[in-house]
């Protein structure tokens, strides 16, 4: 088992349906095939909901992405050695987390691959649609996973919580981000408002890390449904700050025009 315990750390051992640490915490894997590593905090709801991530499924399902997902997974088997132990954080529904493992396991390279999301409704889809990969219910802020456990880690989109990846991955891991450039989904955005504001740039500096590489990925999407154009719209965080006037705007658009505009960077970790 590549996670650990998320309160003590301890080694995770299967014992029938369930997980054991040696302090007897245990974990009960679901049906789908992924264990939830959340401590019990009540009936509040974690991560992205459930129609937030249908939209998310249903429009990377498009194709959409692609461009980013190949790219991504060259990066990972340029740069992750083989038999490494693989931490995608914040997998989401496992669009990324299927096609990278399947180019590491392509190139020969046999990663030991885990990932983990905090939303349940995501990690469920995850578990359905790539069997060679170990699916937790997790938090960022919290992995549960024992110190220097990883050789790499990948980020895609998702909440970084930098001192948690400093602690979990091992000198000279490998560690790889993607995130929105300055203008990603720009036509998206002036759709809906009537002045649209382009991504703050953000720093590539990453203490603790030493940036090997750093890229732009930018290419246009043309949409050309409804459905897609909606898709598109809910799994943005636009979705729920948007007036009722720009909603109705962009849900009523035939076609659209956007950009997809991402920078992916290479970090390895340096020592202590
Ligand atoms: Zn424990």
């Amino acid at each position: 088992m590549l996670f650990s315990c998320p309160k003590c750390l301890g080694e995770l051992i299967r014992s029938g349906s369930s997980y054991v640490c040696p302090s007897a915490h245990s974990y009960d894997t679901a049906r789908s095939g992924y264990v939830n590593l959340l401590p019990p905090s009540g009936a509040s709801v974690h991560g992205d909901n459930r129609e937030m991530v249908a939209a998310r499924r249903d429009f990377l399902n498009t194709g959409h992405y692609l461009p980013l997902a190949n790219r991504i997974s060259e990066l990972a088997v340029k740069h992750i050695r083989k038999g490494a132990r693989v931490i995608d954080v914040g997998c989401g529904e496992g669009y990324y987390t299927e096609i990278i493992e399947k180019a590491l396991s392509d190139s020969g390279k046999d990663a030991r691959f885990a990932a983990f999301d905090i939303s349940k409704d995501a990690v469920r889809l995850a578990a359905g649609r790539c069997k060679n990969v170990t699916f937790a219910v997790a938090s960022a802020y919290h992995v549960p996973a024992s110190d220097g456990s990883f050789d790499a880690a990948i980020n895609m989109f998702s909440p970084l919580a930098p001192e948690e990846m400093r602690r979990i991955l091992n000198t000279g891991a490998t560690f790889i981000i993607a995130f929105p450039a300055e203008e990603h989904l720009f036509g998206l955005k002036a759709a809906i408002y009537d002045t649209p504001y382009k991504n703050a740039p953000l720093p590539t500096e990453l203490s603790g890390f030493r940036l090997l590489e750093c890229e732009r990925v930018r290419y246009e999407m043309e949409l050309s449904t409804k459905e897609e154009i909606r898709a598109l719209f809910m799994m943005t965080p636009y979705a729920y700050r948007t007036s009722a006037v720009g909603r109705e705007r962009v849900l009523g658009l035939e076609s659209l025009s956007t950009e997809a505009d991402f920078y992916i960077c290479v970090y390895e970790k340096v020592g202590e």
